[in-house]
């Protein structure tokens, strides 16, 4: 089997063109000058440009500098070939040429300054690397680099990738940046020769090194490179997965799926007679643990791990097998599936197919590249996502393009330098048609220019053969892949019914297509209702190869959480739905009825959910933006245990909205900050467990300007971690009166609150300025501020209507609180009360008062609850309906 590399593919589909185009921008948008700062620094030379670029590059704090630069220079080297505009494509080369050069000099001054490190080259300093291996640092050595062997990684595989593209381009700089990687690889291997554990080492994440550095053995055939690529094979861990033990709970997941590729490429590379000889007879006969233990780690994540997106991992963690839902919903939701890992799957999952011609992996693919790949692009500016929320009432985040650089970032700008990369394969005669996406891919040996045009919207693909150089094509013959997703299908060949042999999910076409010849393929893909294992009730639904997500409107569209380094993740807006009410007993099994298709102008396709309380449209989750989504929502019935839970929690989440006179929990040194007129000095932002804070230093200080209106009492409630117990810090409020504060270390939790009574008389019209000043070394980090109504949730009743929509009251007894109603077709009841956190139950069932609800013939009681949920009053309705 032979892969069509991208070079020949032109991609015609326009959703996938403009991700293509976007990311070629993007790169264009960057300079390798200003990614060698770091580089060159190390290597005592004077740097091209005057600064680096910031976020996980920069080198003034925790960092992963030299990760991006070496996806970048890989996503240069698959751009160059994705890319089919001339001028484009020679900028994608200068770049190229650039970075190459750069580490080429780097590398040479490194050597004459450090004979005895000749060919290291990197963005920081060896003491990084002395460090994972458990060796003492000093302060003035400490290089702040979280991961050095995993930015490393990507350096290597960006020189090697560099080295492939432009074999035939560009010899010279395709020739040097093979040189740089080889002298690199041998820096590795002398440092590998003098180590005292590699386990130490590999405690720490290193990425794909193992696989980079067999890529490089397989160039240079040295046994050096070899023998260094095997000091990243952590044979242990092979054993188990050859064995299928399922060791991956609590371990972080996208430290593992490089280690698979890399065992893969291990096994893939001694297939060949050549490299073989290298090997002894015991390691010969091992191979195949290699190219187990990546098949049974593949099966074990996508079957237990993976949700329907393709997407795996909680806060970049496996956890238990099959536990989906509670990491989506439970443990926390707003960090599912990190995107990086889809990418790798994606680089495992292409490998498995290659060796095995087994289908699902195709099926795999196609799924993950869709919903995971295609939807982490924000398809306007081409910015990518971290992770992807699972759950309902999210919205998506993508990065900033020059002060972030996350490690999805990196793999992002990798996954849309080659999309097309997986399109076809080749197998003997046969063209392997493996994704439907329009394009035209050009068979020089056949001299055939095959152009695939894709109606996705209504499921037909037609593909049509014309000649490369007007001189008579070699006529081929299509295998079109059979995908899980459709009924059946229909082929035809220049529009008769076309002779073919089912075979390893592909249709392998009998007769060959020649020039002006067609081939026409029609689906007939199929709604799915999809689960997690440890909850049938969290459900997702598939059209066809898309994942549909749920359109929740556009409430706080750009917000965001703080979560790991620098990081940014999307937020649960609470009131939105989460759940599915089906309102008819057999929604469930008969649910193809009840999704009702409706034509939306701008997606593919949509879905409307009849039957279902709320109005949800369902439309592919790759195309959503700009709009909050849910994936997976619970399905619940009108009325059971869990609908009323679900609406209890809501009504809880609200009553603390309620007590709330004014905020400020987002300390992002943006527009939440200064919409509260924020002013400092010597004072700065971070973020904690999750949240943001902001605290001053030595004399420093901070102030916000929140109005308050209220008739009543105020109190303000300030959120410190517990960390800061007995830290304080002086509060001026409106500059005229100054409190002391210190934190306590009362109650339970990571966080305290404290409260305190606000003196009337210091609210100025309804303004008030909060000023909080250092009075140590620094504040105590303040997380949270809120200015309540009250301490406690209120205790009265107030219902200002019962009203009835189609029908009427009859007759009110206030003395009994004893209503008489009529109601007409389809008429019902809805309660409008003050407080929207008041419980009300009709029938002791827990209900969503704000809808209609429809009565049966007699006697209803009705119990209303105060926002505290204690303070109750009883209320009668006699219903009789018309
Ligand atoms: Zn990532």
């Amino acid at each position: 089997m032979n892969t069509i590399k991208t070079k020949a593919i032109t991609i015609t589909d326009s959703y996938v063109k403009r991700a293509q185009d976007n990311l070629v921008q993007y790169l264009l948008s960057m300079k390798s000058e200003k990614f060698l700062f770091e580089v060159f620094k190390v290597a005592k030379l004077k740097p091209l440009t005057k600064e680096g670029y910031q976020g996980w590059e920069r080198s003034n704090q925790i960092n992963f500098r030299g990760h991006f630069f070496g996806h970048y220079m890989s996503a240069l080297a698959l751009a160059y070939h994705a890319e089919k505009d001339h001028y484009l494509k020679k900028q994608l080369l200068e770049q190229m040429r650039v970075a190459v050069a750069g580490f080429a000099q780097a590398q040479e001054n490194y050597a004459l300054h450090y004979p005895e490190s000749a060919g290291y080259i990197s963005a920081f300093r060896e003491s990084a690397l002395d460090e994972v291996e458990g060796k003492e640092i000093s302060a003035k050595d400490k290089e702040n680099v979280l991961v050095p062997w995993y930015n490393l990684h990507k350096i290597l595989a960006g020189l090697l990738d560099i080295h492939e593209s432009l074999k035939a381009i560009e010899i010279k700089t395709s020739q040097e940046a093979l040189k740089v990687a080889s002298q690199f690889g041998d820096y590795i291997y002398n440092r590998m020769m003098k180590l005292a554990d590699k386990n130490k080492m590999l405690q720490i994440e290193y990425g794909g090194m193992n696989d980079a550095l067999y890529h490089l053995f397989a160039l240079t055939k040295k046994k050096e490179h070899l023998i260094a690529a095997t000091y990243f094979d952590e044979d242990e861990l092979f054993k188990q997965l050859a064995k299928h033990e399922n060791i991956l709970p609590g371990k972080h997941a996208n430290t593992q799926i490089p280690k698979l590729i890399g065992a893969l490429k291990r096994y893939q590379v001694f297939q060949d007679d050549e490299f073989r000889s290298f090997l002894s007879d015991k390691e010969k006969e091992k191979l195949t643990v290699y190219f187990a233990a990546a098949k049974n780690f593949w099966d074990i994540v996508v079957q237990n791990h993976t949700y329907c997106t393709g997407g795996n991992s909680q806060s970049e963690h496996f956890h238990e097998p099959n536990s989906l839902y509670y990491d989506a919903e439970i443990r926390n939701g707003d960090c599912t599936c990190e995107t990086c890992n889809t990418h790798n799957m994606l680089k495992l999952t292409r490998n498995l197919y290659l060796l095995t011609k087994d289908a699902r992996y195709l099926d795999y693919y196609e799924r993950t590249y869709i919903n995971a790949i295609l939807a982490s692009q924000n398809p306007l500016d081409g910015m990518m996502m971290y992770f992807q929320p699972m759950g309902a009432g999210y919205n998506k985040v993508y990065n900033r393009p020059y002060d972030e650089f996350w490690c999805c970032t990196g793999t992002g700008v990798e996954s849309f330098a080659k999309l097309a990369d997986t399109y076809y394969f080749q197998e003997n005669e046969h063209i392997l048609v493996n994704l439907y996406f329009s394009n035209e891919v050009r068979i020089a040996n056949k001299n055939i220019q095959l152009v695939q045009n894709s109606d996705r919207k209504n499921n037909i693909a037609t593909f049509t053969i014309s000649s490369i150089s007007g001189d008579e094509v070699k006529p081929i013959y299509l295998a079109l892949r059979n995908p899980t997703w459709t009924a059946t299908f229909e082929v035809f060949r220049n529009e008769v019914k076309a002779d073919y042999e089912l075979k390893n999910g592909f249709i392998y076409l009998k007769q060959p297509v020649g020039e002006n010849e067609t081939i026409l393929i029609k689906f007939t893909p199929y709604l799915k209702m999809v689960s997690t294992k440890d909850n049938p009730n969290f459900i997702a639904f598939e059209y066809g190869p898309y994942v549909l997500a749920g359109g929740l409107g556009t409430k706080n569209i750009s917000a965001d959480n703080p979560n790991g380094i620098m990081v940014r993740v999307g937020t649960k807006e609470r009131l939105l739905p989460d759940t599915l009410t089906m309102t008819t007993a057999d929604w469930r099994e008969n649910f193809t009825k009840y999704m009702r298709p409706i034509e939306r102008e701008d997606k593919l396709i949509a879905f409307q959910a009849d039957h279902i309380d709320e109005q949800i449209i369902f439309t592919p989750y790759y195309e959503m933006h700009g709009e909050r989504y849910g994936i997976y929502f619970k399905l619940v019935n009108a009325d059971s245990e869990t609908a009323q839970e679900a609406i209890k929690k809501k009504k809880e989440w609200v009553r603390e909205q309620e007590l709330i006179l004014a905020e400020l929990h987002n300390f992002d040194e943006n527009n939440s900050e200064y919409a509260k007129n924020l002013a400092y000095n010597l004072s700065e932002v971070g973020a904690f467990w999750g949240k943001r804070y902001r605290k001053a230093f030595e004399n420093g200080w901070f102030s916000y300007e929140f109005s308050v209106h209220s008739k009543a009492n105020v109190y303000l409630q300030l959120d410190f971690h517990r960390e800061d117990a007995g830290k304080r810090l002086d509060l001026i409020l409106n500059e005229q009166e100054t409190q002391t504060i210190i934190v306590s270390d009362s109650g339970e939790g990571e966080f305290i609150s404290q409260q305190h009574l606000v003196n009337k008389a210091l609210l100025n019209e309804g303004t008030i300025k909060l000023t909080f000043k250092a009075s140590e070394r620094e504040t105590p980090r303040v997380f949270g501020i809120t200015f309540l109504k009250s301490l406690s949730f209120e205790n009265e009743i107030k219902l200002k209507q019962i009203e009835v929509t189609s029908g009427h009251i009859t007759h009110t007894d206030f003395s009994t609180n004893e209503y008489e109603i009529t109601l007409l077709q389809n008429g019902g009841v809805i309660f409008h009360l003050e407080n929207e956190s008041s419980l009300v139950y009709v029938d002791n069932i827990l209900i969503d008062e704000t809808k209609p609800r429809p009565l049966a013939d007699g006697s209803h009681p009705v119990t209303i609850y105060a926002p505290d949920h204690r303070t109750k009053q009883e209320y009668l309705l006699k219903v009789e309906n018309k």
